[in-house]
């Protein structure tokens, strides 16, 4: 040291002047084109020829796309910390992770007095700047459950809501020139921010070595601070390069509100610097720096997972339990989960990375996670890696005319249908928008057009995996026609999914009808249930929702999708479905695929935390002996959901060893969530020998007789021999685990 080894960049300092209120956002989006990594703005609120400057930031924020964001420096006194933290989270969402928080304990005491700021007198903006960071801090720590609690001298919180998490790790920088805020920034900041102006010379050193003891004394490496300068357009590129290679400075933000200027620094100096610098650097042998994490985070690592060793391609976004975005992966959809280390692959040859990752970390749990909506699949869990695969979320319509769409395993179905729609096509999914095509599409897809055309897996012409061996394989009819068949069905155990090729049906408007019957009468109301959906077109799909009785009465919702934009002919097939049982509610409306999918969907952050428990099967009619022995464990209480899905129709088209999903004759899919305690397990029981099967995808128990059920004895044992070629040694675990065949045993 003194060079930190951080990477060299440049940034524009600009007046937010208000008149006229267009020039500072020029000159924002200017330092954009000319390829700046920073855009700042000062801060004095109190000013009426200025621009608010959060305002400012976030309109900035909406004109530009790559360039980061930051007040230069913002003014504690007249921005609550609470308050601060949430626009700072709320911008750094909305921005895609570009925010960075400059900020300084303020000057102007008589300005902020007058705007009913509190003045700092001396020797207290340190404490307050302290308190501020911290209260900042924990309200960005949405992974910490507990409410806010500082009970400062200056910022009291008694109990706040944390969160939101922002997307990324918002660095806090200070400017600093005095020796106790110097140590400040060296104990908690991620940034020294003076302007070069303010300093005299020898103050660069100075306040480096405050800096460092302060920061070495704190139990941190003095290389987490990141070292920037506000500079003047009078400074050379010689001047820059000096203050880089000898006073640690990295990031370099030139004052000036004048456009050519600006060019001149961006396409002259800029260039010449980082050429300078990397020449310095080289012969200095000084180490680039990659992400460093503070003290606290690093005790937050979990055991057995080599953290140091993750390469390059993988180690930038990844998340560990102390990083800011770790809170996204504390709960899915039902469940709770802490991981150890959530690698976050962007391409198909990271997920090859990732997978080589895993396959040296055995001795800790793996989860594949692509939008977190798994019952039987454990995405999450706690203390192991986790490979998100929901960046490959892509959606592209190969060939309109044929149907043909590439669909990435991050993508959502409400996603997928959005961008089909105008197409005139659609892909039966699920009935929840929200569930990941990763997921759902490795294992089924019973959906709202199942009876019509199919299980999502019927649609499905190829698919790209990643295999345990790190090689990436495609299955389809033509190659690897094994693979193939087991990935439509058990694909969890194969490998991980990085993209999907389907035949979309060409789909236009539907109708959604929603009936609630009084189904008091249950096991009629059932064997009836099961007769009329048997007995309707094709075009009908859908499924009825029961639950324990309400003030006497058993209701029954159904859900029923037509596929036809015809009022008459919508009528003609729900009239007998709506004649069952007296109907309490019933509504139907014309709508579009799409829409219903984006109405199945919340973009609120996943909430689940423990484990839920629910049951799964299949079965071919609601006969008298299911009806009643279901409708007894509905009166127990037993579940409280407890839904029929219609299968059958084009499902049972297919031959039953066409696909790893075997169970093709049956014409219901029946899940039942409850709990222990309910007594759903026994309740249960007494359903299984009417069914035929199961589909994996409801079912939260494990172990081999679950496997019995969710396989016929002839796709197992192929399963298994699969199983062997592709994993042998189990690496994909973490949903139903197919052990693999002994040696010797074929299908
Ligand atoms: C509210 C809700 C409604 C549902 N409705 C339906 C429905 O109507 N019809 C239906 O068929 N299912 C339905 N499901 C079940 C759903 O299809 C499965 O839970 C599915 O696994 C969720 O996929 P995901 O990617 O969102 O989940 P994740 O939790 O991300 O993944 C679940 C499991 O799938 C496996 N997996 C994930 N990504 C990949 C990949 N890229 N490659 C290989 N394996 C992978 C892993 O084993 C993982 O543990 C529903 C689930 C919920 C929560």
């Amino acid at each position: 040291m003194p060079d930190y080894g951080h990477p060299i960049r440049f940034g524009s300092f600009i007046t937010p002047v208000n008149s006229p209120a267009t020039a500072p956002v020029r000159l924002a989006v200017l330092s954009e084109e000319l390829g700046l990594d920073l855009v700042t703005f000062q801060d004095h609120p109190y000013q009426p020829s200025f621009l608010d400057t959060w305002t400012l930031l976030s309109w900035v924020a909406a004109r530009t796309e790559r360039i980061w964001l930051a007040g230069n420096v913002l003014n504690l006194p007249l921005r609550p910390p609470t308050v601060l933290a949430r626009s700072a989270a709320s911008l750094d969402l909305l921005s895609g992770g570009r925010v960075s928080l400059g900020i300084g304990a303020g000057g102007f005491w008589d300005a902020i007095e007058a705007m009913g700021g509190r003045r700092l007198g001396p020797g207290q903006a340190v404490e307050a700047l302290d308190e501020a960071i911290d209260v900042l801090r924990g309200i960005w720590d949405a992974a910490e459950r507990r409410p806010l609690r500082v009970e400062g001298d200056f910022y009291r919180v008694a109990g706040a809501k944390r969160g939101p998490a922002p997307a990324h790790e918002i660095p806090v920088w200070i400017g600093a020139y005095k020796p106790r805020m110097l140590a400040l920034t060296g104990r908690k900041a991620d940034g020294w921010l003076p302007s070069l102006p303010y300093l005299k010379p020898g103050d660069l050193p100075s306040g480096n070595r405050l800096i460092d003891e302060a920061a070495q004394t704190a139990g941190r490496d003095p290389r987490e601070i990141t070292r920037l300068l506000n500079i003047t357009s009078q400074e050379s590129a010689e001047d820059l390069v000096r203050l880089a290679l000898e006073e640690g400075i990295s990031t370099f933000i030139v004052m000036g509100d004048d456009a050519d200027g600006l060019r001149r620094f961006a396409t002259e100096v800029a260039p010449a610097v980082r050429e300078q610098v990397d020449r310095g650097r080289d012969q200095h042998g000084t180490r680039a720096v990659g992400r460093l994490r503070n003290s606290i985070a690093l005790s937050r690592r979990r055991p057995g997972i080599d953290y140091d060793g993750l390469p390059a391609s993988l180690a930038a976004r990844a998340v560990e339990p102390g990083d800011a975005g770790y809170a996204r992966y504390t709960s899915s959809y039902l469940r709770g989960g802490a991981p150890g280390l959530v690698l976050r692959p962007q391409t198909a040859g990271e997920v090859r990375d990732a997978v080589a990752v895993a396959a040296r970390h055995r001795d800790v749990p793996l989860g594949i996670f692509s939008a977190g909506h798994g019952l039987s699949g454990r995405s999450l869990n706690d203390g192991g890696l986790v490979i998100d695969v929901g960046a490959l979320n892509s959606v592209e319509v190969l060939d309109a005319e044929a149907g043909t769409v590439r669909v990435g395993p991050g993508a959502r179905w409400a996603d997928v249908a959005g961008v089909l729609a105008p197409h005139g096509l659609a892909i039966t999914s699920g009935d929840y928008g929200g569930v990941g095509v990763g997921g759902l599409a490795t294992a089924g897809g019973i959906g709202w057009f199942a009876r019509e055309h199919g299980l999502t897996i019927d649609l499905l012409r190829s698919v790209d995996v990643v295999l345990a061996d790190g090689t990436a394989a495609r299955a389809s009819a033509a190659e690897n026609p094994d693979l193939f068949w087991a990935m439509r069905g058990a694909g969890a155990n194969f490998g991980i999914a990085v993209s999907f090729e389907f035949a979309a049906a060409r789909v236009g408007k539907v109708a959604f009808a929603q009936l609630v019957f009084d189904a008091s009468d249950t096991a009629g109301f059932l064997r009836r249930w099961g007769t009329a959906i048997e007995a309707a077109d094709r075009s009908v799909s859908g499924e009825v929702i029961l639950g324990g009785r309400q003030g006497g009465r058993q209701y029954a919702q159904a859900l029923l999708v037509v596929d036809s934009d015809d009022p008459d002919t919508i009528i003609e097939r729900l009239q007998p479905v709506a004649d069952i049982a007296p109907l309490l509610d019933q509504s139907v409306a014309l709508t579009s695929y799409d829409q219903l999918m984006q109405a199945m969907l919340s973009d609120a952050p996943q909430q689940g935390q423990g484990e839920p428990h629910s049951h799964s099967g299949l079965v071919r009619h609601l006969s008298p002996d299911f009806a009643a022995d279901a409708a007894a464990l509905l009166e127990t209480g037993a579940s409280y959901f407890f839904a029929i899905r219609s299968v059958g129709g084009a499902v049972s088209d297919v031959p039953a060893d066409a696909t790893a999903y075997g169970w093709r004759d049956a014409n219901f899919s029946v899940a039942a969530f409850g709990t222990r305690a309910s007594g759903l397990d026994s309740r249960w029981e007494k359903l299984v020998p009417h069914m035929d099967g199961m589909y994996l995808s409801f079912e939260t128990a494990t172990g081999p007789e679950v496997l019995a059920r969710a396989f016929p004895p002839g796709h197992l044992t192929r399963l298994r021999t699969l199983k062997r070629r592709y994993d042998p040694t189990g690496l994909f675990r973490d949903n139903f685990y197919i052990a693999p065949a002994a040696a010797g045993h074929a299908a």
